[in-house]
């Protein structure tokens, strides 16, 4: 590991923590919702992951998306490096363009039967909160890192963006996992262009409409324009979860670490 890599992933994890404890404080302070299981179980679970996730990411998954940042900037490879746009202006566009392919990305994890083996763990949880946020499964990560090391290239992302964007995209789906209390006024203007909790909780009900719907991960945009949005769920009715695994005992760590190769659900 180069430097680079391990000022990139300590910045990423700084950030997680931070934001992890400050929203467990306000979870506790101002809850959305009771949690209907013990969360200490859950959190040892999604963190256990989490943990798990992030020391295979950095063996294995981290250098590649190194590289292919040092190849971009030495070959001058990408569309940024063609039209050499202002710092500030290839900045934003960096994390528009990589908030819409996550977007993307997101949805054929829903409508493709062998990356919905993958992604259902996530799902999976039967409460929602900020410890839901990194509770993925090694393979779908290790599939984005595969697509995120093929964007660099193919857009010259440089480490300035790349960081700028995971940050953002960690601490965003941090807030809208969270189980907090937001006003409803913040809730109205937040969701014209970004993704509040109560967005992303539909995302998580068990019925299949609402679980196809509300992708998106920083920008609420793609779902308005692309017709995936659903806004009117009555919010205190949603039941979090996957429908086929409603049972807790069966959801613990190594089940999910199986959960992929085991049998087909909807
Ligand atoms: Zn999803």
């Amino acid at each position: 590991m180069n430097l680079s890599e391990i000022n990139h992933s300590l910045v990423r994890i700084a950030c997680y923590i931070a934001v992890l404890i400050v929203l467990c404080v306000f979870e506790i302070l101002r809850p959305y919702r009771e949690p209907s299981l013990s969360r200490v179980k859950r959190w040892m679970d999604n963190l256990g992951i989490t943990l798990v996730n992030n020391i295979l990411l950095n063996l294995a998954l981290v250098p590649l998306v190194s590289a292919s940042l040092a190849y971009a900037g030495k070959a001058r490879s990408g569309l940024f490096y063609i039209f050499e746009f202002h710092f500030l202006l290839k900045l934003l566009l960096t994390v528009i363009i990589m908030d819409f392919l996550l977007y993307i990305w997101h949805l054929l994890n829903h409508v493709v039967p062998f990356f919905w083996r993958f992604h259902r763990v996530h799902h999976s949880d039967l409460n929602m909160d900020v410890s839901t946020a990194t509770r993925f499964h090694f393979g779908e990560l290790a599939i984005s890192a595969l697509i995120k090391a093929s964007l660099i290239l193919f857009l010259g992302i440089d480490l300035v963006g790349l960081l700028a964007f995971d940050v953002l995209v960690l601490a965003t789906a941090q807030f809208q996992h969270s189980s907090l209390r937001v006003s409803e006024g913040f809730e109205r203007w937040y969701w014209l262009l970004f993704v509040p909790p109560s967005m992303h909780r539909i995302h998580h009900s068990v019925i299949i409409r609402e679980r196809d719907s509300n992708y998106g991960t920083i920008l609420s945009i793609w779902d308005r324009i692309l017709g995936t949005m659903i806004k009117n769920v009555d919010q205190n009715k949603i039941r979090i979860g996957v429908g086929a695994y409603p049972d807790f005992i069966r959801l613990r760590f190594l089940s999910l670490l199986l959960m992929p190769a085991t049998r087909k659900i909807k």
